[in-house]
């Protein structure tokens, strides 16, 4: 789940690198291993905030998170509390419960100030450059504030003017007859659609709504290590808000394409490798591709069919953070197919100098089903 690196620590978004660090210190005491023995919640407590300080008190880390809403491979999803904010572009709750049960259980007025929606693009990245990170511009049509009205939609020199016909409540009362008898709905108010205030001369440039579309190019910079299904939010690039509402986010759907050669799991890579049979009893120096290139890798003779090898920090790059994962590479021994007649003589000579005493084909217990 999305994890809020700030409220892990009770920090406001806006401290100072001395009050993050006394927060942690005084939550680090609070659930320090050593002073809650066999606590399992605490022991968990105690790695959450070490992880939110790891962040929040490195400014490249925090800057990354701010912009990203994400500083760890792992958060995926969606990508920081930023990734949730695209709730309050309905208006919240009581928005919700308005368009169920007719605005009656509105919680707050409809024409408060709204956060503007986030915007959702999708990103399909080579697997190569999703490993190695990249910087790519992508181009978006959002909703900008009007610069001419400043976001208000009247005409410059012109004010918006509390709505007569509700008030400023931007609801209107309806009394509506049915079969079982007659209500009292409450709905947007018609004269001014729910503003509140209404327009007399409204802004020539944007028509009175406040907001024009725009195309903008952005250049998003892709953090090497990013995986296949992560968001990347960009906070303030989405929609403008409505009467001051902050500015939505953008949010990348990433995808990365599948590599012709390597199967990725977390940061760690896995490649299958044919060796002969000879290569395996005799040992051997090999070329193994990595992302980086060609590696020598050297085989010890008597190498198992099956066997894994392990090539540290051949792997791909953990998310804002300098550890690498690894690669792994298994040993599959080609049992030939066809040999022909003198092959298979010397095969026998080889077998009748190694089996000496004991012919027997021999069985034991696997270590897991097959
Ligand atoms: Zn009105
Ligand atoms: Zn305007």
């Amino acid at each position: 789940m999305a994890k809020d690196y700030y409220e892990t620590l009770g920090v406001g978004r806006d401290a100072s690198a001395d009050e993050i660090k006394s927060a942690y210190r005084k939550l680090a005491k609070k659930y320090h291993p050593d002073l809650n023995k066999g606590d399992e919640g605490a022991a968990q407590k105690f790695k959450e905030v070490n992880e939110a300080y790891q962040v929040l008190s490195d400014d490249q880390k925090r800057r990354q998170y701010d912009t990203f809403g994400t500083a760890d491979g792992n958060a995926g999803g969606f990508g920081g509390q930023g990734g949730f904010g695209g709730f309050e572009g309905f208006g919240g709750f009581g928005d919700i419960f308005d368009n169920i049960f007719g605005g009656g259980m509105r919680s707050r007025p409809a024409n408060g100030p709204q956060r503007g929606s986030d915007i959702r693009v999708n990103m399909r990245l080579s697997f190569e450059d999703a490993a190695h990170g990249i910087k790519h511009d992508i181009t978006i049509t959002r909703l900008e504030r009007c610069d001419e009205c400043s976001g208000t939609g009247a005409a410059k020199g012109t004010e918006r003017r509390t709505c007569p016909t509700c008030n400023g409540t931007g609801q209107e009362r309806v009394q509506q007859q049915t079969m079982f008898g007659s209500f009292v709905n409450v709905q947007p108010c018609r004269t001014c659609g729910g503003e509140g205030t209404i327009v007399d001369t409204p802004c020539e440039k944007c028509k009175g709504k406040g907001t024009i579309q725009r195309q903008r190019t952005i250049a998003v910079n892709i953090p090497a290590g990013i995986d296949n299904g992560q968001i990347l939010t960009m906070r303030g690039e989405g929609n403008a808000g409505k009467r001051g509402g902050p500015v939505g986010d953008l949010q990348i759907v990433v995808s990365v394409k599948p590599h012709k050669l390597f199967e990725r799991l977390g940061n760690d890579l896995y490649l299958d490798m044919s060796i002969t049979m000879m290569q395996a009893a005799l040992g051997d120096e090999v070329e193994v591709p990595t992302l980086d290139g060609k590696v020598r890798y050297k085989i010890d003779a008597g190498t198992q069919p099956g066997t894994v090898f392990r090539l540290k920090n051949k792997g791909i790059q953990y998310l804002n953070s300098n550890r690498v994962g690894d690669l792994y590479v298994r040993a599959n021994v080609q049992i030939p197919k066809k040999l022909n007649e003198r092959q298979k003589k010397i095969l026998r000579e080889f077998e009748d100098k190694i089996r000496t005493k004991d012919k027997e084909t021999s069985f034991t217990k696997p270590n897991d089903a097959f």
